[in-house]
Order: structure tokens, then sequence, then C-alpha cells
């Protein structure tokens, strides 16, 4: 990382109340530098650049942080974590949170797992498969404190694949761009149909690059009906509102 970028991270990092301590810091300059060889060789994120990477990927990534709901030895799952975002920016600057990365594509979670260990991540325990699937495996169902996701689906598609996961008193914590009162009214409607009620949707914007931002908290406060999550592609094809 040079000199600018690391004034940078740690500004962006700042603003979220977050100070990062030389040995994160340097976790970060690892993880940027596996990232940027990484995207040389297969499709893993369009975004390119020092400056693209630190904001829009590990800042972006540590806004989940707003509002303190994610804490202490929580099992966290990152749905639709892609080349790990937000799971390893957490898991850094959180050592103490269970981190479970979930992705649809092999290659993605095995950049993750490979990532994790050269960072010397423990806390970080990567999963192949579709949340369709793994939503009603007794293994994973009802079995997290909070499921994280960034950029994955429309609300109403998260919280039918997210809310399985969680155990009653659990939040979904969705970090997403603008949200229209359209998206917002259907995702309280899918929530309470897969037992869930909106706490929070708190927009702000991204430090230093200023994008809008909303930080929606969806708490389990009923246990998920069995017929939910539908099978495979069809929380996307029909969503339920
Ligand atoms: N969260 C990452 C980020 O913010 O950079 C990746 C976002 S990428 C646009 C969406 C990711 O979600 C893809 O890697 C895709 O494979 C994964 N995904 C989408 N639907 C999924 C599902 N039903 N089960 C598991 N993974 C899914």
């Amino acid at each position: 990382m040079t000199p600018e970028g690391r004034a940078l991270l740690l500004e962006g990092a700042a603003e979220l109340g977050l100070k990062l301590a030389p040995e994160q810091v340097e976790q970060f300059g690892h993880l940027l530098a596996l990232l940027t060889q990484a995207s040389a060789q297969m499709n893993l994120t369009a975004l390119r650049g020092e400056r693209d990477i630190l904001l829009k990927h590990f800042v972006d990534s540590l806004t989940c942080l707003r509002g303190g709901w994610l804490d202490g030895g929580q099992r966290v799952l990152d749905l639709g974590t892609g080349a790990g975002f937000p799971a390893l920016p957490l898991a850094i600057v959180q050592p103490r949170l269970q981190i479970v990365p979930l992705d649809a594509t092999r290659k993605k979670v095995e950049f993750v797992e490979r990532t994790a260990q050269a960072l010397g991540l423990e806390n970080v325990h990567p999963l192949t498969g579709r949340a369709e699937s793994l939503g009603r495996d007794p293994q994973q169902r009802e079995r997290y404190d909070r499921v994280v996701t960034r950029a994955v689906a429309a609300l109403p598609v998260l919280a039918e694949l997210a809310l399985p996961f969680l155990r009653v008193g659990g939040l979904l914590v969705a970090q997403k761009g603008p949200l229209t009162p359209e998206e917002l009214e259907a995702g309280t409607r899918a929530a309470a149909e897969v037992g869930g009620q909106v706490r929070v949707a708190e927009p702000f914007t991204l430090p230093l690059a200023g994008d809008a931002r909303t930080l929606v908290v969806i708490e389990k406060t009923a246990s998920t009906p069995e017929r939910y999550p539908r099978r495979e592609g069809v929380p996307n094809r029909k969503p339920l509102f």
C-alpha cells in the first residue's frame, strides 16, 4: 500500500470511529496486494486501482459496523461474499467475530479461504453453496447471530435468503445503495412473511467518497416457516413482494 493509500484507509476508518492498529493496516495492505494480484488472473471484482479498492471495498465493508450491531464473539454469515466483502475487512477489525463467508461460486470462496490463511485470520470459515439450499440444512439453519450482506439482491430477496440462517433474536445487517420507499416497503412485507421486522433503515454517505448508502437492519422475531427459502433461483425470479 502506498503512503497515500495508508492515510486514506486510516482517515476513512476514523470517520467510522475506528482506530486501526498497525498490524491491521498491514493486513489491509496484504489484502490489497492479494486482491490486485488475483484480479489480474480471474474475474473477482470490477474495482481496480488502490483508491477505489481501499474506499469502495475496505472502508465500505467497515460501514457495516455503524450502529454497533456486530460485536463480541457473534457467529456471522456473510451471504454472497464474492471476493470476501464485507467478511474479510470485518474479520480484520473485529477478530472476535466468527465469520462464515458464503458464496455460490467455488473459485471466489477458494480465494477467500487462501487469503484468510495468508492474513492469519483464524476467525474466517468459508463455505461454498447456494443460500437456498444451505438455509434448509439443519447444520446452518437458525445457527447464526448475524447475517451481513452487501450488493447481493433486492431487500425482499435478501429477507427470504437470510432470515432462515438466523436464530430468533438475530439480526440481518444489509448494506445497500440508495433505497427507494418501494423497496423498503416490499422488504418490510417480505420480512414479516419469513419471521422478521425492519428495525432500522439508515441512509448515510460513504466516508471520503460520498456515495449514497443505506444500512438496513431486520430482526428475526419468529421462526421462519418451513417452506422458506423456496428452491434455487425462485426467490430472485419471483420475489415474495
Ligand atoms: N458481497 C460481495 C461484494 O460486496 O463485493 C460480492 C457481491 S457480488 C455482486 C454478489 C455475490 O453473491 C456473487 O459472488 C454471487 O455468486 C453471490 N450470490 C448471489 N446469490 C447467491 C445465493 N443465492 N447463494 C449464494 N451466493 C449468492
